[in-house]
């Protein structure tokens, strides 16, 4: 998620998509049907755009794919009865974080979606994550939608769960660009990050047109749960799909600073050429993620597995000898510590 960028060259955008693409891209609240006038109005935000590229790896462009998903989310919506969907982009456009939450004001939106896909430096993360407004209802209702997302995203498709998480800025408000822009015009709003295209693990869930909409209808599945939608075409009727319940929080949720608060090694022992490890993690304020271990004292190091364990106990195969084992446990945020370096015997 790249926003930087000169802003000489955003002024000239700015003022060349004033004359090239006028605010009607996106229809008035006026031509809605009057007959569906009770409908949801639902905008999607396709991420970057123009010379915001976003993330790039050979052959990918996030803000290409940003919009074949959002396409897809919007042409499978539009299947469910009783919702309106527009795009805040539907070619390539360069809009502002501040644009994109306006377009969705201007046609009365219920909620906001913004759509992106994740590169991390170094390139070691993989999974889908869903960041939510900080605050009250907003906080309630984006954690209610993005963890119906959250499953389809992972429960039925197979991306790793990084979770539903806030990000807040040094004055402690949203750090989100366009979630901050969205909460001050009253939209509920969620950016998607559906997964990491610099990472091996998640390349086999996007690295094809046909995946990247498959992903825009997932979104959308996520999003007619919640909001119950019913549809003839599809035969599906989520009225009575049960939602996450949180408390609206009346100060800002702020993201996890601290590592994990254990990290350690409870048994390790030698087999067959394989190392079988139970380790210990928990952090009180995030869940675990992943671990990565090193068999040279903390020199190099493994790559991040899963943790697959609900618990704070997980026993784990390490598919390789050695003659002592390091292992780090990372929380939600991606922050690790460190356990001791337990010597191993046969
Ligand atoms: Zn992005």
């Amino acid at each position: 998620m790249k926003y930087k960028r000169k802003i000489i060259t955003g002024l000239t955008a700015a003022l060349l998509f004033a004359v090239a693409v006028p605010f009607c891209t996106l229809a008035a609240p006026a031509e809605k049907n009057p007959q569906a006038a009770q409908d949801i109005v639902v905008v999607i935000d396709p991420g970057h755009g123009g010379s915001n590229i976003g993330g790039q790896i050979p052959g990918v462009d996030e803000k290409n794919a940003t919009l074949v998903t959002a396409l897809a989310m919007k042409e499978e919506l539009e299947k469910y009865e009783g919702i309106t969907v527009y795009l805040t982009r539907y070619g390539d456009q360069e809009l502002s974080l501040a644009e994109r939450p306006r377009l969705a004001k201007a046609v009365n939106a219920d909620f906001f979606f913004s759509i992106h896909y994740n590169k991390a430096v170094p390139n070691r993360l993989y999974g889908a994550e869903v960041w939510i407004p900080s605050l009250g209802e907003n906080y309630a209702k984006g954690y209610a939608c993005g963890d119906l997302i959250l499953n389809e995203l992972c429960d039925t498709y197979g991306l790793y769960r990084r979770g539903i998480k806030t990000k807040l800025n040094d004055k402690g408000t949203d750090y989100y660009g366009v979630i901050k822009n969205a909460t001050a015009l009253g939209i509920p709003s969620m950016i998607i990050e559906h997964c990491h295209i610099d990472n091996e693990v998640d390349v086999p869930f996007f690295n094809s047109p046909e995946k990247l909409v498959l992903l825009g209808r997932l979104d959308a599945t996520g999003v007619a749960k919640y909001f119950g939608l019913k549809s003839e075409v599809l035969g599906v009727d989520y009225s009575s799909v049960p939602k996450t319940v949180v408390a609206a929080p009346t100060s800002a949720v702020s993201q996890d600073l601290t590592p994990p608060e254990t990290a350690d090694i409870l048994t390790a022992s030698k087999a067959d050429g394989k190392i079988i490890a139970t380790l210990q993690g928990s952090d009180s304020q995030s869940s675990i993620l992943y671990y990565d271990y090193s068999l040279d004292g903390g020199l190099t190091w493994s790559i991040l597995h899963k943790w697959d364990s609900a618990g704070v106990a997980n026993t784990v195969t390490i598919p390789a000898d050695g003659d002592s084992l390091t292992v780090r446990i990372y929380n939600q945020y991606d922050l690790a510590s460190q356990s001791r370096t337990v010597v191993l015997t046969k």
